[in-house]
């Protein structure tokens, strides 16, 4: 059986022989594969011990030679593809196309581009009329805590530790227990790259456990969350009384709003895809499906047509869709769709759990649901589910679709589709949310900033974002006038 330790001072740690172990399931099967050790504050000393070495030699580094390492790992991924690509389908349960087209390149893409851009990453400087001139020093904070959860696994973890380090802090990450096995890969990699010892350190273990732990250490300056809202609540609260700098990326309620005029085959594609990718568990799915009235049935039949064409199985074969992450998670799920059902949903297909015939029969596949008939304000609109489930309604006109898109206390994504560029731009300016994608939906420019209003976090992530977020600003404000 698979056992993941920590990876501290460079070096990979085993459990002791009387360590607490987490298991690690296998979401297509059901079936404990593996062993995680679940780290405790002994390890978290030894990892802050091992960063604090590491640190004045890792900021003080020439921009050039850090930006090499990280080009390095990049490289390493890449080479791993195809092993990385099946270790994060087998572990979380997503088709394995998915995670060799989509996670494993971004997470290699997540180092190259913070390699480079940290060599472009220059300081202003403001002058004040002819006699002073201002300029930023930006420093490393330290070290500095990431934190990722379970959806896409080594691209999120990497997408925070690639700036951190970037940015010349060392970084102590702590991947989602549900999991584990790419970050214990990325630990390796690391080696490989000959990655200077305690300049990333991985801890693995419970998020109430080692997590909070980490939140909650004086010695870590900042603590960048992905995650639900309501952990990410708790860690705001922990880390207020030390004024730690937090960045926050929460969970979503994403709407998607078709007006008649959209390109019909590209907005079905994306609409679907949007709402169902990845089994629904993308922070930026979109599961509010509106259309406007005049093709809404056209729509929604058209839309059926294809969600009973997507083929649902073991994920490490040709399928559209996996299995959920965990056996709780799933019935999370399923409860959901039953409380749907209570507020007078009609589930128009989907919404039951499957059982595959073989080696999956025991996998946590639920059939993707699509639900009508649902007000605005009910629970199954209101809050996230994380799986395969989206709600369908009609809009009469643009004004009601702004209000239903903006009527949740979520702000994560919108996406609008239709032709009339005016109306794009109209809505762009008023949907309250983070990101707007207009007739397309996830595609990412790492240059650009990332994240979400109103409960859907603070901060953003991504470009100069994430660098300013890792480094501490200074002003030095030189008077040159002539003394008198
Ligand atoms: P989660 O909040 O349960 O866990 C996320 C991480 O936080 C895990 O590593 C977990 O161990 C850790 N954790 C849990 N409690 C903690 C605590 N008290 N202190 C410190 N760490 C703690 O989330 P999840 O179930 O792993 O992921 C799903 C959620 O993540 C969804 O709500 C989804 O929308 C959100 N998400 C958001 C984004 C975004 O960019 N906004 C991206 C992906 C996922």
């Amino acid at each position: 059986m698979d056992l993941i330790g920590n990876y501290i001072g460079g070096e990979v740690v085993m459990p002791a022989a009387d360590a607490r172990l987490l298991d690690n399931v296998e979401p297509a099967t059901g079936r404990v594969y593996g062993q995680l050790v679940d780290s405790t504050e002994t390890d978290l000393e030894a990892a802050v011990a091992a960063a604090e070495t590491a640190l004045p030699h890792w900021r003080a580094m020439d921009i050039e030679t850090r930006a090499g390492y990280l080009e390095r790992i990049a490289e390493l991924i890449e080479d791993k593809l195809d092993a990385l690509a099946a270790a994060e389908s087998r572990d979380n349960g997503k088709p394995l196309a998915l995670a060799r087209g989509v996670d494993i390149p971004r997470a290699a893409a997540n180092f190259r581009f913070f390699a480079r851009a940290i060599t472009q990453f220059a300081s202003e400087s403001h002058a004040m009329g002819e006699r002073a001139i201002n300029y930023t020093l930006r420093s490393p904070l330290g070290i500095v805590g990431c934190i990722s959860p379970w959806n896409l696994p080594l691209y999120l973890f990497t997408w925070k530790i690639a700036p951190a380090l970037a940015a010349g802090n060392c970084v102590i990450a702590k991947p989602s227990e549900v999991t584990p096995k790419t970050a214990a890969m990325l630990a390796e990699i690391c080696r490989s790259a000959a990655l200077p010892a305690g300049v990333l350190n991985i801890l693995h273990g419970r998020g109430d456990g080692i997590g909070s732990a980490l939140v909650a250490h004086p010695k870590i300056k900042a603590i960048s969350f992905t995650g639900g809202t309501a952990t990410g609540s708790k860690i705001a609260a922990e880390a207020a009384p030390h004024f730690k700098k937090l960045s926050l990326e929460l969970g979503g309620k994403n709407p998607t709003l078709v007006f008649a005029d959209c390109d019909w085959e590209k907005t079905l594609d994306g609409v679907l895809r949007a709402a169902f990718a990845n089994q629904g568990q993308i922070c930026l799915c979109g599961s509010r499906i509106y259309v406007e009235s005049s093709i809404y049935q056209d729509f929604k039949t058209a839309l059926l047509e294809r969600l009973a064409r997507l083929k649902v199985g073991d994920p490490q074969t040709d399928v559209d869709q996996g299995a959920l992450v965990s056996g709780a998670h799933m019935e999370k799920v399923l409860n959901a769709i039953a409380q749907a059902e209570k507020e007078g949903g009609q589930i128009l297909c989907g919404g039951e759990r499957l059982q595959i015939e073989g080696r999956c029969r025991d996998g946590y596949f639920v059939a993707p649901a699509l639900i009508e008939g649902l007000p605005i304000d009910c629970r199954t609109n209101q809050q996230e589910i994380f799986g395969p489930v989206a709600t369908i309604q009609p809009f009469s006109s643009e004004e009601e679709a702004l209000q239903l898109a903006n009527g949740t206390g979520y702000g994560l994504a919108a996406s609008v589709w239709s032709q009339n560029l005016n109306r794009c731009h109209r809505l762009a300016a008023q949907l309250d949310f983070g990101i707007v994608w207009i007739n397309c939906w996830m595609q990412r420019d790492l240059r650009t900033p990332f994240g979400g209003m109103k409960n859907s976090g603070v901060g953003r992530e991504g470009g100069w974002e994430a660098l300013r977020f890792f480094t501490e600003a200074k002003n030095v404000c030189i008077d040159y006038g002539e003394c008198n």
